[in-house]
């Protein structure tokens, strides 16, 4: 096939633009995004080779750099899987997840400032960053199995170029062309040796592939046997001698003992396997050995993925077989409350030939997910009790994901451990569960909470009043997510957690209790036979009218039986499936100190037709739903008949 040119695609050409205009200073990252690159192409070679025989073609495997300071070029080269004509036009020219709706959610978010590494972290945009330090990029590359290469060419300005081209054996070559020396602007003399030995080894370091620096150095003809000796004032003739140094350790890093390796090679580790652009906020390192041997290293990243509550996120941990990579994201190895964590497992006793199916049936896998999980939950309940400050920076970013795992019997006491809400004792600080139990009342048995949209919302619900009024703290939960958890988490330490807005309330101690229940039986015959008649009135929408034990102001709620769903958790599932639910009918509360109760009672008495008692009864109801934050069943009915009280005299 000939030469063709073609056009970026928009959205790569704009990100590619921000690249290349970008005045961020450190330009050098360039590197590590192309040697990650060819180690990334290494790997799948190796890996396929375990299946396709005879397809490494060139040992060893390997990374050379090469630079040549005359013509201000700078060559990447590997040995790796390569590239056919249609993979270099679809990798080089399009970006990956793009047209995604997280895709395009993050793109209009995109700020001028925004850093190359940023760029690169959210749009897995590695190889465009060397337009940042170089004018034109060739690339020529030949897939492993095949024998015809492909020669890729672009300025960066709108259009590239492919071609034919010859390359002996697999892999890719990468030519840039560097652009003028700015150490102002964070270029580099890339072609210097002493700045390539750097970057390598900065950011590369742990690349477990060899990474091969071409060094030329003038030597004295025949050796240097008789220096010194020979006074002879003639400078010896020398020659170019060529020499490829392997720069970087290769020591894999999750082998390595924690103490000896620094958070800044962990740093650049994480980045390397997670497209992240900053350092982890927490490593977690660990080994087994004995009868079943693995390595792991686990990351949590510092800012949560973008698409951490998308259905296409994707997530997993990399698993290597004695070194060799056999899977980029083995999702058995995490469960899906921990999808935020980056890492490696590697294990020289599983077989290099696994599958995904086999892996799935694999005691062994779900023995090291059961280890990771242990180490997850052990690293955060340590961070819980001895860095306060830093497990709440954990739990403001993953909290919402971790309270996924409540629904994991096997997990779930040691979770809840580590739950953190809001709660009627702190204004802004979260407290725990065992915190609330060391705060509670003598004589409190339960700990209360409140479901709601946000602490403004809760905070006004009229189902606080007798707490507020008895100095009981009540657990705000108001994450949408909170409706779900507490199904399933019903209790902490013996202690069941009790819906405010559910069941009978009665607070105080046993005799307390005992006196306010007496008390309000007799209240209630008094009231009867107009209790029967809002219940009349109100039939269709609530199941039982009675006189409350949570009211100090309001007066009436709505509360739920204990088994009952929240009118919360009601929304969420109507919500999720457009299914007809029933709707649920609940319990109208009324304030057995309240005038309006008088009120009604002494018209009842008087004219037990009257009118206005209907009124009344919707009214009720209506106020109720409002201070929950519910529409009245019919808003227009509702307004009609505040209107035509007030106009009463
Ligand atoms: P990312 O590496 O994050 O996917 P890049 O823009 O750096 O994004 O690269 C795009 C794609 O191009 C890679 O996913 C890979 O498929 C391909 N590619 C890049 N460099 C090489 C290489 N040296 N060998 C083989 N394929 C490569």
């Amino acid at each position: 096939m000939s030469a063709q040119t073609y056009e970026f695609k928009t959205e790569a050409q704009q990100l590619l633009d921000l690249m290349i205009h970008s005045l961020y200073s450190t330009k050098e990252i360039f590197l590590r995004e192309l040697i990650s690159n060819a180690s990334d192409a290494l790997d799948k070679l190796r890996f396929e080779a375990l299946t396709v025989e005879g397809l490494i073609e060139r040992e060893p495997l390997e990374i050379k750099i090469e630079a040549d300071a005359e013509a201000r070029t700078l060559t990447i080269d590997d040995n790796g899987i390569g590239m056919s004509r249609e993979e270099i036009i679809e990798n080089l020219g399009t970006i990956a997840h793009s047209g995604t709706k997280a895709f395009s959610e993050k793109l209009a978010e995109l700020k001028a400032e925004s850093s190359p590494e940023s760029l690169i972290g959210q749009f897995g945009v590695g190889f465009y960053s060397a337009f940042m330090v170089a004018s034109e990029i060739t690339v020529i590359s030949r897939r492993a199995g095949t024998t015809e290469a492909t020669r890729w060419t672009s300025r960066g300005d709108g259009q590239f170029e492919v071609d034919e081209a010859e390359r002996s054996d697999h892999g890719t070559r990468i030519t840039l062309k560097l652009r003028d020396t700015d150490e102002d602007n964070g270029l580099a003399d890339f072609t210097a040796e002493y700045t390539l030995r750097q970057i390598i080894k900065k950011y590369s370091d742990f690349v477990t592939w060899p990474i091969a620096l071409k060094i030329e150095r003038q030597e004295p003809i025949g050796g240097a046997e008789d220096e010194g000796e020979d006074e002879d004032e003639t400078p010896p003739e020398t020659e170019t001698v060529v020499k490829w140094e392997v720069i970087n350790s290769q020591k894999a890093i999750w082998t390595r003992n924690p103490s000896e390796v620094t958070a800044e090679e962990y740093a650049e580790f994480y980045k390397h396997i997670s497209m992240d652009w900053e350092a982890p906020f927490e490593t977690i390192s660990f080994k087994s050995e004995g009868t079943f041997e693995y390595h792991s290293l686990l990351f949590i990243p510092d800012r949560p993925p973008f698409d951490l509550f998308y259905r296409e996120h994707k997530y997993g941990l990399r698993l290597y077989v004695n070194r060799v990579l056999i899977m980029e994201n083995n999702e058995e190895l995490l469960p899906d409350w921990l999808r935020f964590i980056k890492g490696v497992v590697d294990s020289p006793d599983l077989s290099l030939n696994v599958s995904r199916e086999i892996l799935q049936k694999d005691r062994r896998v779900s023995s090291i997910q059961a280890r990771v999980i242990k180490k997850v939950i052990d690293t955060l309940s340590k961070m819980h009790k001895e860095e306060r400050d830093r497990y709440i920076s954990f739990w403001e970013k993953y909290g919402r994901v971790l309270k996924e795992g409540t629904t994991d019997y096997k997990h779930a006491d040691k979770l809840k451990g580590l739950l953190l809400f809001q709660s009627s004792h702190h204004d802004s600080e979260l407290t725990s569960l065992a915190e609330y139990i060391e705060r509670m009342k003598p004589e409190q048995e339960d700990i209360y909470f409140i479901t709601g949209e946000s602490r403004a919302a809760v905070e006004r619900s009229p189902h606080l009043e007798a707490f507020r009024d008895k100095e009981i703290e009540v657990l705000y939960l108001i994450d949408p997510v909170d409706e779900i958890l507490v199904s399933h988490v019903t209790e902490f330490e013996g202690k069941a957690l009790k819906s405010v807005g559910k069941g009978d309330v009665e607070l105080g101690s046993e005799e307390e209790k005992k006196a306010a229940e007496e008390a309000r039986k007799e209240k209630a015959q008094a009231h009867k036979d107009l209790f029967e008649f809002i219940q009349k009135t109100l039939d269709e929408h609530i199941k039982e009218v009675r006189l409350s034990a949570r009211l100090k102001d309001s007066a009436v709620c709505l509360v739920g039986d204990d088994q009952d769903m929240s009118p919360g958790m009601e929304r969420l599932l109507r919500q999720a499936n457009a299914m007809n639910m029933p709707k649920q009918k609940r319990i109208l509360e009324i304030n057995p100190g309240h005038g309006i109760l008088t009120r009604m009672q002494a018209i009842f008495e008087l004219t037990p037709e009257a009118p206005v008692l209907e009124d009344y009864a919707h009214l009720l109801h209506g106020q109720a739903l409002i201070a929950e934050g519910s529409m009245p069943v019919d808003p227009v009915a509702f307004s009609k008949r505040v209107a035509e009280l007030m106009l009463k005299d």
